[in-house]
């Protein structure tokens, strides 16, 4: 796995490290499971190892090498360099350890904040992979596919120069829409995009349900609905939506349909039908 030009502590250190890694990335990879955004309350560390820095190239005091990548939201478009299911990194202090990272292949964690401050939200890929450095560009390309590169159909490049296709900066947030269209649409992609979609909406409905109130973010989803615009809606009006028992009118008017023959008891007549007819405010 390593290259012998460091010189190695002892094979159980080098095991403990692994371990550490290989359940750092379970971890993230659970979280992620669980939050279509994951809240940095649930990233601060993972049994005392710390995670993530608050951006950029982090490396734990346990590790030799980084373990994970932090890229903030900054750009006033709120772009970042990824194109299909890679992403651009330029280089930053930490450097060194990242083309270490590359040459023996070590697992990172991404981290790619899509929620701002306070409280900021990331989308999580784990385990990625620095597949490449190009020190004129001065960028690193990381491979958020989740995909060990050694899978890759061309053989292993004999050095990690690489030829890296040139990006132009886009003018205006209309252009970033145009490249955005012409982008390949992967399992990155979307995940980015319903992350973004989700943040949207619920800044947009100020992290409520639009039908009851509910003001718990882990609870609440971004509906579509059928002119396409988005709706805050918690966890059970989501699914009543999903499920035709909930419908939105273009009006705004709810509509409660139960199934047939159900009784409703107290719980039901205050989760669904309390808010039949009522009108929400679509934004
Ligand atoms: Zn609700």
């Amino acid at each position: 796995m390593r290259t012998n030009r460091e010189p190695l502590t002892t094979n159980h250190a080098l095991l403990d490290e692994t371990r550490i890694r290989l359940e750092a990335i379970h971890f993230v990879r659970d979280l992620r499971e669980r939050w279509a955004a994951v809240p940095s309350s649930e990233l601060r560390q993972f049994k005392r190892v710390f995670l993530k820095g608050q951006q950029g190239i982090f490396k734990p005091a346990e590790l030799s090498d980084p373990l994970s990548i932090t890229s903030t939201i900054d750009s006033p478009y709120n772009d970042d360099p990824i194109e299909g299911g890679r992403v651009m990194y330029d280089f930053a202090p930490g450097t060194d350890g990242l083309k270490r990272c590359a040459e023996t292949e070590l697992p990172l964690i991404y981290f790619l904040q899509v929620k701002r401050k306070p409280n900021p939200e990331y989308v999580i890929f784990a385990p990625v992979y620095v597949v490449g450095w190009d020190d004129a560009s001065r960028r690193f390309l990381i491979d958020l596919s989740e995909q060990k590169p050694g899978e890759a159909i061309s053989p292993p490049p004999t050095t990690r120069q690489l030829m890296l296709p040139e990006i132009r900066t886009p003018e205006s947030p209309m252009e970033i829409r145009e490249m955005t269209k012409s982008y390949v649409i992967t399992t990155v992609q979307r995940r980015l995009q319903h992350a973004r979609f989700r943040n949207a909406v619920l800044k947009a409905y100020r992290d409520r349900c639009a039908v009851c109130g509910l003001g718990i973010r882990a609870l609440l989803d971004a509906a579509t609905m059928a002119d396409n615009r988005g709706i805050a809606l918690c966890a059970t009006h989501h699914r009543a939506f999903n499920a035709g028992i909930l419908r939105i009118d273009e009006e705004g008017r709810v509509h409660i349909k139960l199934p047939k023959n159900f009784e409703a008891g107290e719980g039901e007549r205050a989760m669904l039908l309390a808010f039949n007819s009522t009108r929400v405010k679509l934004r």
